[in-house]
């Protein structure tokens, strides 16, 4: 149900094991480019289904805001629904496996963790909500590890799911229209931590109220082996972040790590979380500090997310497309003191308002899109020096050429917009593409890293 990419590739991947498959999508296109490509369609009327099983696209919704028809009939009749990662589980029983969930830095998290255990010479396929669908990663048994990343919607069709390692990083409100409530939404997270196995690991950040519950819940049941980590707080038996320093405090007593601030591709406080709590799945896997370490200072970062694409006459220039909404691009902005910021596309409710006490760290905004009006305001209310520009290129131009002449310390600029980027670009990935290659256009001579293009969600920016 949904010929999406995982769903084309549960088909397949059904089809090559031998199952009798049949496929259905809403939209009339999707079924008409499968029907042509020789997959069967599903009868969907029919009163009983003839099937045992339906391979459901976590997007399509099944109970809320609204099931779908063939979700009530088959719940009426008793046939599962899971999504394609809970297959994986199945077919790769002898595997280990790692999951990521959280609303914030989940893709960041899973391909550190990836790293990581590549660092440390494991073989590692890495996937899921992130890239490449479960079911398209390669085949790896008893001696590989498989690290998925893993949404609310998936973690309500994996039945099977078993994981060694979970990490939940934090949880704020988001996708309520598919959970109902804020409870709702917790209840689907907290499904990575069902059905286990050893050593259970449950790494936990506590820096929000909902996942510090979740965490007492876990301890009080005491089936988990918990690792709670945080950039606030010490935490016993986990791994936390003072002022950048990475602690492991595993072992009883606290050990420093490294000193965050010295890696530019874990830029901010929410890379410190995502590095923490990789750090604490990857003791809890049996990788030595050594190679943690080592890992992370190697690590090149994901494409879209503070991408440091080069550095012109000491201008480091930022493509931070994924900030599609305000509060991305704080987590950005926070790390910067002298800002040459490229913001605007479709505005989310708010718009820069929540913005505000940054205001103070950016020496000039450069808009675009449908929001640069309503920014422009806000700015102009909070006396902050802007301009309205028609496309990027020129923004950028404009903002390269001021940094360096102004030649601030630390001065960056910043594509980082707080607005989706459908009114100027097919994606957000499609933005930072153009932010990159106008750079690179524009200062050919600056000392650009290898990174061609962003494909998404679907690796390593270089
Ligand atoms: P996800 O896959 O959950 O969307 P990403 O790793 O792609 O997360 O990061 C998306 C954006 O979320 C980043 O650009 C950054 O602004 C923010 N972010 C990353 N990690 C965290 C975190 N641990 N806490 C809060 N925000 C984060």
């Amino acid at each position: 149900m949904g010929l999406g990419k995982s769903g084309l590739s549960a088909a397949a991947a059904l089809k090559a094991g031998g199952a009798y498959v049949c496929v259905w999508d809403d939209k009339a296109e999707a079924r008409e480019k499968a029907k042509t490509e020789g997959w069967a369609l599903m009868d969907i009327d029919a009163a009983r289904l003839d099937v045992a099983l339906i391979v459901w696209s976590p997007g399509v919704p099944h109970t809320l805001p609204k099931p779908h028809p063939l979700a009530v009939k088959a719940r009426a009749q008793d046939i599962p629904l899971v999504c394609d990662v809970d297959l994986l589980c199945r077919a790769q029983e002898a595997a280990t496996f790692i999951g990521i969930t959280g609303t914030n830095g989940k893709s960041t998290t899973t391909s550190l963790m990836a790293h990581v255990l590549r660092t440390a010479n494991r073989a590692v396929e890495v996937g899921g909500n992130l890239g490449t669908p479960a079911l398209d990663l390669g085949s790896l048994g008893a001696l590989g590890t498989y690290v998925l990343e893993l949404s609310s919607y998936q973690l309500e069709l994996v039945p099977a799911l078993s994981l060694e390692t979970a990490i939940f990083l934090n949880i704020t409100p988001d996708h309520i229209d598919r959970h109902g409530d804020m409870a709702g939404y917790v209840k689907a997270k907290k499904r990575i931590f069902q059905g286990q196995r050893y050593p259970r690991t449950a790494v936990i950040g506590i820096d929000d109220e909902y996942s510090a519950a979740v965490r007492d819940e876990l301890v009080r049941a005491g089936l988990h082996n918990v690792m709670a980590i945080s950039t606030k707080q010490v935490t016993r038996g986990g791994v936390y972040v003072d002022n950048g320093v990475l602690m492991d405090a595993t072992q009883g007593h606290a050990t420093a790590l490294i000193d965050l601030k010295t890696i530019p591709t874990l830029p901010g406080e929410h890379n410190w979380q995502n590095a923490a709590a990789v750090t604490a799945a990857a003791l809890s896997q049996g990788i030595s500090t050594a190679t943690i370490v080592n890992a992370l200072t190697t690590f090149k970062g994901l494409a879209h997310r503070q991408e440091l694409v080069a550095t012109i006459n000491g201008v480091p220039f930022i493509n931070d497309s994924k900030a599609t909404n305000a509060d991305a691009a704080e987590k950005a902005l926070r790390c910067y003191d002298n800002i040459y910021w490229i913001a605007g596309g479709i505005a989310k409710d708010g718009g820069i308002e929540s913005l505000k006490p940054l205001f103070p760290r950016i020496r000039h905004a450069y808009l675009i899109g449908e929001a640069a009006d309503d920014f422009a305001d806000t700015l102009e209310a909070g006396k902050v020096a802007h301009d309205l520009y028609e496309d990027l290129e020129t923004a950028i131009e404009d903002a390269g050429t001021r940094a360096m002449k102004d030649k601030m310390p630390g001065a960056v600029v910043l594509l980082s917009p707080a607005c989706a980027s459908f009114d100027m670009f097919k994606s957000f990935e499609h933005r930072g593409d153009v932010f990159r290659a106008e750079v690179l256009e524009l200062w050919p001579e600056g000392t650009a890293r290898k990174s061609k293009s962003g494909k998404s969600k679907s690796g390593e920016a270089a």
